[in-house]
C-alpha cells in the first residue's frame, strides 16, 4: 500500500488540488441547508471538524432534500432510493445520516398492509381507476361534488366526512372508491381499501393464530379507510358488534375518515344488521351500528347502468 499512499499524498500536495479542495469547501459550506446546519450548531463546530467531514458534507450537498414534495418513489434521485440525507453531530464529528422519505414510508406501510391483509387485493382495473373516467351522467354529480368537498376539507385539516355510496350491482361503486383512493395517493395521502366480506372471512380464519388483533388494529387505525360492500358479509353478532362495531366506534372517536360502498340503502342496511344468521332479532344493536355509519359518512346514491352486463 505504501506507493499508493505516497502518490496520494503527492496529489494532495499539488497546488491545483489544494485550490480545487478549497473551492469545494467553499461551495459546500455556502450551501443553504449546510449553512442552516452550521448556524444551528455554531457553538460546537470548528474549522477542523468541517475539514474532517468535508466528504460527507459534500455528499450531503449532492443529494435531494426536497423529499416532501417529490412526486413518487420511482422518481427518487438520491443515492439510496427512498432515503433523505440529514447532517448530524456525533460528538466532535459531523456525520451524514439517511432517513426514509415520506414516499418510502408510505410505500413500506402499504407493503406491510398487503402482506398482512389478503383482502386488500383488488382487481387490476380498480387499482387503475381514475376520477377522470367517472362520467358525470345523471345521479353522479352529487357523489363527485362530495368527493371534491372531502378532498378539500381533508387537505385543509378540517373535519372531513366520508361517503356511504350505495346503489345496485355493477354501477361502479367499487370503481368509484378505487378512483378516490388513487386521487388521494396522488396527493400523498394514504388510504386502505378493504373488501369487507373477504376481510371478515379472513379474520375468522385468523382466530387460531395471533394475527387477528394486528389485522383489526391496522384497519381500525388506517388514516383513511374504505370498506367495500358492507352488507354483503355473512352477518353474526360477532361480526356486527365485535368487529365492525369496534372498528367504527374507534374511527368515530378519532375522527378518522371512512368510506363505504353497499348494495343496500341505509334502511336496508339496518334490516341486514337486525337479523343474524341464527335468527336472533336485535334491532337496538343494528340501530347502533347504522348510527355509526351515518356519523362517519354521508349517504349518496349512485345510479347508472350495470356495467357488468356489458362485459
Ligand atoms: P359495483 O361495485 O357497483 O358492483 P364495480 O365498481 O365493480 O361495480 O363496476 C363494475 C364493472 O364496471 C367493473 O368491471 C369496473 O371496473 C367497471 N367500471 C365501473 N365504473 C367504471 C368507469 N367509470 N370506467 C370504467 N370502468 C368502470
Ligand atoms: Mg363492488
Amino acid at each position: 500500500m505504501q506507493p499508493i499512499d505516497r502518490s496520494l499524498k503527492k496529489v494532495m500536495q499539488k497546488p491545483d488540488f489544494k485550490t480545487r479542495l478549497s473551492k469545494m469547501r467553499m461551495m459546500v459550506i455556502n450551501q443553504k441547508e449546510v449553512q442552516e446546519f452550521l448556524q444551528e450548531h455554531r457553538a460546537e463546530i470548528d474549522d477542523k471538524m468541517i475539514d474532517r467531514s468535508l466528504m460527507k458534507m459534500y455528499e450531503y450537498t449532492t443529494q435531494s432534500k426536497q423529499c416532501k414534495s417529490c412526486p413518487s418513489l420511482d422518481q427518487c434521485i438520491n443515492l439510496v432510493k427512498g432515503y433523505e440525507p440529514k447532517l448530524t453531530l456525533q460528538g466532535k464529528t459531523i456525520d451524514l445520516q439517511y432517513d426514509r422519505c415520506p414516499n418510502k414510508i408510505a410505500h413500506d406501510q402499504e407493503k406491510e398492509y398487503k402482506t398482512l391483509i389478503k383482502s386488500l387485493h383488488l382487481p387490476r382495473e380498480i387499482l387503475d381507476a381514475k376520477m377522470g373516467n367517472i362520467d358525470m351522467e345523471r345521479g353522479r354529480a352529487k357523489a363527485l361534488t362530495l368527493v371534491h368537498e372531502f378532498l378539500q376539507n381533508y387537505e385543509n385539516g378540517k373535519p372531513a366526512k366520508g361517503l356511504y355510496i350505495y346503489g345496485s350491482f355493477g354501477v361502479g361503486k367499487t370503481y368509484f372508491l378505487g378512483a378516490i383512493a388513487n386521487e388521494l395517493a396522488k396527493r400523498n395521502i394514504q388510504s386502505i381499501l378493504v373488501y369487507l366480506p373477504e376481510f371478515l372471512r379472513e379474520l375468522k380464519n385468523s382466530l387460531k393464530d395471533s394475527s387477528l388483533g394486528e389485522k383489526i388494529e391496522l384497519v381500525k387505525t388506517a388514516p383513511i379507510l374504505m370498506l367495500d360492500d358492507i352488507g354483503a358479509e355473512a352477518m353474526s353478532s360477532w361480526v356486527r358488534d365485535d368487529i365492525i362495531g369496534t372498528i367504527l366506534q374507534y374511527r368515530m372517536h378519532q375522527s378518522l375518515p371512512t368510506f363505504f360502498t353497499s348494495n343496500l340503502g341505509i334502511k336496508e342496511l339496518t334490516h341486514h344488521f337486525t337479523y343474524s344468521q341464527r335468527g336472533e332479532e336485535e334491532a337496538l344493536k343494528a340501530a347502533r351500528i347504522v348510527e355509526r355509519v351515518k356519523a362517519l359518512a354521508t349517504p349518496v346514491n349512485l345510479v347508472g347502468e350495470n356495467r357488468r352486463e356489458q362485459k
